[in-house]
């Protein structure tokens, strides 16, 4: 295999063989090392670790088949008005005491009008002031003039998945077209902010929808991709489709990485539950990686997240580009046996 070779210095990988990648024809454990050389060039053994915070939780008028917080979705919601300025400060406060490289704040909504924009500026300001944090901002679809008010106040990523396929798309939402979503990410990128996108695999997607999302983000020079991973949530449209394991999971990271050698590659939402034992491979093809939840779901938290980078070999990367400690992150070997449990005896050897 040089997949890693062809990745870094090119020629790049074409779609046909990005799709032989998802299949059984390649093997596992090689391509995982392949996926694991290209980034630990641009990026060591550092993980980037993000905080979400869902400012808002609310019933929105758009009608993605994966959200829970959609208008046609029947999974119950606990509603919430936007966030006070104190409570998001207080958040990013607590997402950098737990080791956060990026605080992502999120918002429900098919897009925020003048006076949220002009609100969430504000906010923004007064966390950059105060927290040495870098903030992500997702509320919905923007044009360029609110991604200048949002870049003004500090924001330096805005993120905007575009979930799937552009083909696959009218599967999964029909109230905005794929084209809306493109447009947003380059609002972004015509003001210099960057541009975070990624997609949810598990929605009834082909091989080649998945493949041409990875090609599609390489063309568009998106440097943060986070790959969510569907969390069947009930109630909601769209449920599991079957085809997602550990394996096709750990797969589907490792073309990410191949396609786009140079991205931020993120093992988002769902990965606890989809990758299960296999969790900490994720490693090698992903440098990023979310604690502490989603916005409507809980994950894994801080203190067993951390554990998993430690032993696996890669340390926690700050916004300031230092190495956080384990003492700071309160990462402790807690393996003790106590009086409760049995201690076993060796057993007795003939003389
Ligand atoms: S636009 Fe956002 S909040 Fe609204 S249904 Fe779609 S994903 Fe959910």
């Amino acid at each position: 295999m040089d997949l890693a070779k062809r990745s870094m210095y090119g020629p790049a990988l074409r779609a046909d063989e990005l799709e032989r990648l998802l299949g059984p024809e390649v093997p596992l454990l090689p391509l995982i090392h392949e996926a694991g050389q290209v980034r630990e060039a641009t990026f060591g053994n550092r993980v980037r670790v993000q905080i979400l915070n869902n400012a808002q939780n609310a019933r929105c008028p758009e009608d993605c088949g994966y959200c829970s917080q959609s208008a046609v979705s029947k999974a119950p919601l606990r509603p919430y008005a936007w966030k006070s300025r104190d409570e998001l400060l207080a958040g990013a406060r607590e997402a950098h005491a737990a080791g956060a490289y990026r605080y992502c704040i999120v918002a429900s909504g098919r897009g925020p009008n003048e006076r949220r924009i002009d609100e969430l500026a504000e906010t923004v300001r007064e966390i950059t002031r105060e927290v040495p944090v870098k903030i992500c901002v997702s509320v919905g679809l923007l044009d360029a003039e609110q991604a200048r008010t949002l870049r003004d106040a500090g924001v330096d990523r805005l993120n905007h998945n575009l979930n799937t396929s552009e083909r696959h798309t009218p599967e999964i939402v029909s109230t905005h077209t794929y084209a809306d979503r493109i447009a947003t990410l380059r609002a972004a990128q015509s003001v210099g902010l960057q541009a975070c996108s990624g997609l949810i695999v598990g929605m009834g997607e082909s091989d080649r929808d998945i493949v041409d999302v990875a090609l599609e983000l390489h063309n568009l020079e998106v440097p943060s991709i986070p790959v969510n991973f569907l969390i069947p949530i009930e109630g909601n449209a769209l449920q599991a489709d079957g085809t997602l394991t550990p394996e096709r999971a750990l797969r589907v990271l490792c073309m990410f990485r191949l396609a786009n050698p140079k991205a931020e590659v993120r093992a988002a939402g769902g990965r606890e539950g989809h990758l299960r034992s296999l969790e900490a491979l994720a490693l090698y093809p992903a440098n990023s990686i979310f604690v502490e939840g989603y916005l409507t779901t809980r994950g894994r938290g801080a203190g067993a997240t951390y554990r998993m980078i430690r032993d696996a070999g890669f340390v926690v990367e700050r916004a300031d580009g230092s190495i956080a400690s384990w003492e700071e992150l309160e990462v402790v070997d807690d393996y003790r046996v106590d009086g409760s449990l049995q201690i076993l005896k060796p057993a007795v050897t003939a003389s």
